[in-house]
């Protein structure tokens, strides 16, 4: 059997980790999959992209001896947002921003991780970081993954908690409500203006795919429809 822990280092993988630790469970590796951007600019907020690096790797690697494997697909965010389409009404035309239905971006998240799962000889045991008070999630839970965090009674309170008293909570919680792509269509519009005023290099990047994409970034805005009710709130 091989135990791995599934880890978006949010407050509740980080703390699943150090309960993993604490309690001596198994633990084989650690595994994180991360969308990109371009080759080089990666998918999480750039404050928690360099959390991840910078900190939180390197500390569970050289101070809890743990090996850390980052799944990448083949693909990134921009380069399939430029490409064109090959069939159908728009043939030959850039794919631009994932429609909010099915959208292709998630193929990103999901397939790296099945395609680890394929490569693996022994059978694998995730675990995963969800708190004893998310009821609804801990239901969801197949037979091969467990959550060590529900089997200590570890709210996402005390997780938060955790990670604080060892140095491992991202800066992303002083920012953030939501952990995910900071180019998600998703994104609340408080993320999103907090992008535009934060990140205008970020924010280029959008602007650039909304100039080639056929579809808005949002049901209701293209980017340039945010910019501007960003303009008008902030001239108020
Ligand atoms: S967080 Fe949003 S942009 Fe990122 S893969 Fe998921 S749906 Fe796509």
């Amino acid at each position: 059997m091989k135990y791995i822990a599934s880890c978006s280092f949010g407050k509740d993988s980080l703390a699943m980790i150090l309960t993993i630790i604490e309690h001596g469970l198994p633990l084989d590796e650690v595994v994180y999959c991360e969308v990109m951007f371009d080759d080089t600019i990666s998918g999480e907020y750039p404050e928690h992209a360099d959390f991840i690096h910078n900190k939180a790797i390197p500390i569970l690697e050289l101070v809890y001896g743990l090996k850390v494997r980052v799944l990448r697909h083949t693909w990134n965010y921009k380069s399939e947002c430029f490409k064109l389409r090959k069939k159908g009404k728009y043939e030959g035309t850039p794919v631009g921003f994932p429609l909010r239905r099915g959208p292709w971006c998630n193929k990103m998240k999901i397939h790296p991780i099945r395609d680890y799962r394929k490569e693996q000889t022994d059978e694998v045991h995730e675990y995963v970081g969800i708190a004893v008070d998310e009821p609804e999630r801990l239901a969801r839970l197949t037979p091969n993954k467990s959550s060590p965090l529900a089997d200590y009674g570890i709210t996402e309170a005390m997780a938060m908690e955790i990670c604080q008293e060892h140095f491992l909570l991202s800066p992303i919680y002083e920012t953030q409500v939501r952990n995910g792509c900071w180019f998600c269509h998703n994104a609340r519009l408080a993320a999103l203006k907090d992008l535009w005023k934060n990140y205008p290099h970020l924010w280029a990047e959008l602007r650039c795919i909304q100039s080639i994409s056929r579809v808005s970034f949002k049901q209701d805005y293209t980017i340039f429809d945010l910019e501007e009710r960003f303009k008008k709130e902030e001239a108020q």
